[in-house]
């Protein structure tokens, strides 16, 4: 049995289609995808190419393939891909660019998730030896998830990739929040997306999607991606019907992601007025992070609480607590949450 809980923050892939999504989704024009005969599919993969400043997408079941199909096309085996120790490619997709593509990866640490270009370019192999790995990709995650939904600054990913560039090192960018900081900037995806060889963004997070991502990159790499996608087991049929959702999320959840972030917002306010464990001005987007690091209890400790409060959240580590907004947490439900972590904390 699934806990029916007050608020739930435990993550923005939580959210479920709305009405209009679903007539959407009925009313969709369909063909057989693999023959590249769906038009729906068609229109979203170049809509989604188009935002993002690239010629070509590819539609998939996950965020996880449109990454992992990403990554291969630029690295090949026994080469490999630098990241965030945080990255969700490499903390939270179970290893795929190893057990798939023969990839090795080594990790720069940041605060938050916040990209110093020196430290990612000094990590850089160019060249050839007879001892080092040579670096084929450098994967950016924007906004960061595991960071807190930090954002990535314009500035600091064009330093990255002019450092980069000239020594023939790919850029990729998991972007499956990446409508978030355009939201919270202002900064146009394109402007983004124009920096990276591919990007993958996601329909199903904040969008409100129930399925799908989108990979961008140029007609060939994108050709490429779509028979690695077919001999992963992902080519699909009358998928029209998805990628109808993804439209209607487009069209209709993109804006409002400003909701989310205010309310984030102002929950970390609340609780940051009773309890030292939150910075407001951290609070980029729509993910909150709780560090407990000097409060007596555990994350887990306090993801049990908030649970019997009717709240849930999720413990990211010993002392972390992660609590992301989406389109089905109102005001009132962020007022309750942020008086229940209060009374949690024990600091009401
Ligand atoms: C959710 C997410 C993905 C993709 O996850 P799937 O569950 O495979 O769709 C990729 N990167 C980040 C940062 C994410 O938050």
């Amino acid at each position: 049995m699934t806990r029916a809980y007050a608020v739930d923050l435990l993550s923005d892939t939580l959210t479920r289609p709305s009405a209009g999504m679903r007539s959407a989704m009925a009313a969709a024009e369909v063909g057989d995808d693999v023959f590249g005969e769906d038009p729906t599919v068609a229109r979203l993969e170049a809509r989604v190419a188009e935002q993002l400043g690239h010629e070509a997408g590819l539609f998939t079941p996950t965020g996880s393939l449109a990454n992992q199909l990403g990554l291969r096309l630029h690295v090949t085996p026994g080469r490999e891909v630098i990241a965030d120790s945080m990255a969700h490619i490499l903390r939270a997709e179970l290893g795929a660019a190893a057990a798939f593509s023969g990839i090795t990866s080594r990790t720069w640490i940041s605060q938050r998730g916040r990209v110093l270009p020196d430290q990612v370019l000094s990590l850089m192999v160019v060249g050839t030896d007879i001892y080092h790995v040579p670096t084929a990709l450098i994967a950016l995650e924007n906004t960061h998830n595991f960071g807190g939904g930090t954002i990535l600054p314009l500035d600091t990913i064009a330093a990255v990739r002019a450092g980069s560039q000239p020594h023939g090192v790919a850029m990729h960018l998991d972007g499956a929040r990446l409508w978030n900081a355009h939201i919270a900037t202002g900064v146009e995806l394109a402007a983004y997306g124009r920096l990276f060889d591919t990007v993958s963004v996601c329909l199903s997070k904040g969008l409100g999607a129930p399925i799908g991502s989108v990979l961008v990159g140029s007609a060939a790499a994108i050709r490429e991606a779509r028979v690695w996608r077919k001999r992963y087991g992902a080519g699909m049929r009358q998928v029209g019907i998805l990628a109808a959702a993804g439209l209607y999320a487009l069209d209709h959840n993109l804006a409002r992601l400003a909701d989310d972030h205010a309310r984030a917002q102002r929950f970390a306010q609340a609780v940051a007025a009773k309890a030292p464990v939150v910075d407001p001005a951290e609070v980029e987007s729509n993910i909150v992070i709780l560090d407990l690091a000097q409060h007596p209890r555990s994350a887990a400790e306090v993801v049990a609480d908030l649970a019997d409060r009717g709240v849930r959240a999720y413990a990211l580590s010993p002392t972390r607590v992660r609590l992301v907004w989406h389109l089905d947490v109102d005001d009132a439900a962020t007022d309750y949450a942020s008086a229940a972590t209060i009374a949690t904390l024990g600091a009401a």
